[in-house]
């Protein structure tokens, strides 16, 4: 067991200060006061979080933790520690951690008695959540899927049965990729992009995993929320087969595109949903 009474020890404390992902406003007092007060900053890029602390007037050293120096930059972190100096952690944007640099140095920070201090801000995963529109929680932050289509694929696939609303982090470059396979893994579902949040340029495109396919003009920072897999209940407790391909074509799917997803849903074949539609006299 390890009790950490953050406030009430004389403990050298490594803060994870969480800074801007866009609007340089959104720094909390306590981030800046933090960053004041601290003997060091650690940071991903010198140069990306240099120009940071100089908008906020702050002068401190600044060293590099990224994650090819991890290693190396914990052994000196935790000398500082030990030194009885205060250490703040910070990213490019946003909490250190969140798909950041950290973890390594939080758990040597903490086998080594110190406290780590989270000073909580800006997070593109929650500022996403909150304006998509899509059930909040439960969700699952996934972080950013594989880049390789057969990978992210597979972890698609794992995660296809979830309930919960799935946030990921995502590329411009590879977003229409992304997106292509979230509907051939996940099938029609609800589907939230949002850019560039907090920026000049901010935009929330909400839609489907179809409807989103081919969308134009998506630049920037982003992240997808997608809606939780509600359909295995719903199908299992309210409805048959036959059911489910009329509830679609009376959302506006033709009778084949619901047949396709009826299967997909099901684990059916095409042809086994085709026979139960057609050969019934209650189709729509
Ligand atoms: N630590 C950050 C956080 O707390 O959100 C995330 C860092 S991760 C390396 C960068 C990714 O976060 C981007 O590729 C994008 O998916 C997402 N992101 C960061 N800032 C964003 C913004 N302003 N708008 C949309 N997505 C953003």
């Amino acid at each position: 067991m390890n009790r950490q009474k953050s406030f009430h020890n004389d403990r050298p404390t490594l803060y994870l200060v969480a800074t801007p992902i866009g609007n340089l406003d959104d720094i909390t007092y306590r981030a800046v006061k933090t960053l004041q007060k601290v003997d060091v900053v650690y940071c991903e890029d010198t140069r990306v979080s240099g120009k940071l602390l100089q908008h906020y007037d702050i002068r401190k050293p600044l060293k590099s933790y990224h994650d090819f120096n991890k290693e190396l930059q914990t052994e000196e972190i935790l000398r500082h520690l030990e030194g009885g100096d205060a250490v703040a952690l910070i990213s490019d944007a946003g909490m250190p951690l969140v798909s950041d640099p950290g973890y390594h140095v939080v758990q040597a920070a903490i086998e080594q008695g110190c406290n780590v201090v989270s000073i909580p801000g800006p997070s593109a995963v929650l500022t996403a959540l909150t304006v998509a529109g899509l059930p909040p929680h439960p969700f699952l932050f996934y972080g950013f899927l594989d880049s390789k289509t057969s990978k992210r694929e597979a972890q698609l696939e794992a995660l296809k049965e979830r309930e919960e609303t799935l946030v990921f982090y995502e590329s411009p470059h590879r977003i229409h990729k992304t997106i292509a396979s979230l509907y051939k893994v996940l099938g029609e579902r609800d589907l939230v992009l949002a850019r560039e949040l907090t920026k000049k340029f901010e935009e929330i495109i909400r839609g489907t995993t179809v409807s989103l396919q081919d969308v134009p003009d998506v630049k920037g920072e982003m992240v997808l929320v997608v809606a939780g897999n509600s359909a295995a209940e719903t199908i299992e407790v309210d409805m048959t087969v036959l059911e489910e391909v009329n509830a679609l074509i009376a959302d506006g799917q033709t009778s084949k595109d619901a047949i396709k997803q009826v299967a997909k849903r099901r684990n059916l074949t095409k042809n086994e949903v085709y026979m139960t539609y057609h050969q019934s006299d209650h189709k729509e």
